[in-house]
């Protein structure tokens, strides 16, 4: 099957109802348990689905509805980690605080992690589906370990617990599986000398396409105020491009409208797939189909047309799930444009 020129994606986490969780938390709590729970989220699930599908989106994803957050999700079905005694820890080097597990013996799997939500998605559309996993390197910044004493070792060790997951996502009928790594934007050097590397252990094997999303960060506060610290160029990707450019990993997301991330640097991922994206999460301003169509037109001098998909520029978990959708729709119709533009 040939992709669509444009193939629209979202980063991969949407809003979730407000009689699922708390809305606009970045850690919400949820509003029911037991039984009753796992029904909301597959419920929730197949909306977003729907919403994607009617908006017009090319891949669909599950949202995220079925995960608190985007790694404590996946730690949830690791044995060795302490949930029950949480420890306030600074992460992204210390640009917010967050209440932590912990790593306190060696890490196994006690099961599958994401199987039922992964065979929801697969059961309920045709068009290509996508799955997310936290990636290594960000998992170990979430993480206070107090069992393996480093940081390299750690992230191997979660590399080989995410490739058995990734494999058995990958038999359920998944076309693409994404890491998210937005800690790649913050230890750079660590993330070229062993976060890509750790990465394509947590790939290995895989048939089904592979991609990394890397990123600055929800539109929380923090990220808003760490951004502005950041000065007129980000020039964060310079420094591992270079190593995903070399790796095995397929695609790569990355951060573009309203971001000072010098367009140029997307020349750097000669040979991938390039998710740019078009839609800023930390704004409630909702783009024009128009803009959007501009930003792929701004990228399309550095990326080759067939390789450019158009991207949220990263989650939209925490926004107003009314403006979220609204986004969504901006997306796909901001994709046609382009294709009738450019294509
Ligand atoms: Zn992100």
């Amino acid at each position: 099957m040939t992709r669509p020129l444009f193939s629209s994606t979202i980063a991969g986490s949407l809003p979730k109802p407000a009689w699922l969780a708390e809305p606009r938390k970045l850690w919400p709590a949820w509003k029911l348990e037991g039984d009753e729970l796992a029904q909301a989220k597959a419920d929730a699930t197949l909306l977003w689905i729907k919403a994607q599908e009617d908006a017009g989106l090319d891949v669909i994803g599950d949202g995220e509805q079925s995960r608190q957050h985007f790694v404590h999700g996946f730690l949830e079905h690791v044995e060795g980690i302490d949930f029950e005694h949480k420890v306030r820890m600074g992460i992204r080097d210390n640009r917010y605080d967050a209440m932590v597990p912990q790593v306190v013996s060696e890490l196994r799997l006690k099961g599958r992690v994401h199987a039922a939500e992964a065979r929801l998605l697969r059961a309920h559309t045709q068009r290509r589906i996508k799955f997310t996993l936290p990636g290594p390197m960000t998992i170990v910044d979430t993480v206070a370990d107090r069992h393996y004493g480093d940081r390299v070792k750690l992230a191997m060790a979660f590399a080989e617990l995410l490739n058995q997951e990734a494999l058995a996502l990958e038999a359920d009928g998944v076309d693409i599986v994404q890491f998210d790594e937005p800690a790649f934007n913050v230890y750079m050097k660590d993330a070229a000398d062993w976060g890509v590397r750790a990465l394509e252990r947590a790939a290995q094997g895989l048939r089904c396409t592979t991609a990394v999303h890397i990123c600055y960060g929800y539109g929380i506060q923090a990220n808003v105020d760490w951004k502005a610290t950041l000065g007129e160029e980000w020039r964060q990707y310079e420094q591992v491009f270079p190593a995903l450019a070399k790796s095995s990993i397929q695609q790569v997301s990355l951060e573009c409208f309203h971001s000072h991330v010098p367009p140029q640097l997307m020349r750097l991922l000669e040979g991938k797939d390039v998710m740019v994206g078009v839609i800023d999460v930390a704004s409630e301003v909702v783009e024009t189909p128009e803009q959007v169509a501009d930003t792929i037109g701004e990228a399309l001098q550095h990326v080759p047309k067939r390789r450019l998909l158009p991207c949220t520029n990263c989650g939209l978990a925490p926004m107003d799930r009314a403006v979220a959708l609204q986004k969504l729709q901006a997306l796909a119709a901001g994709a046609e444009l382009a294709r009738q533009r450019y294509g």
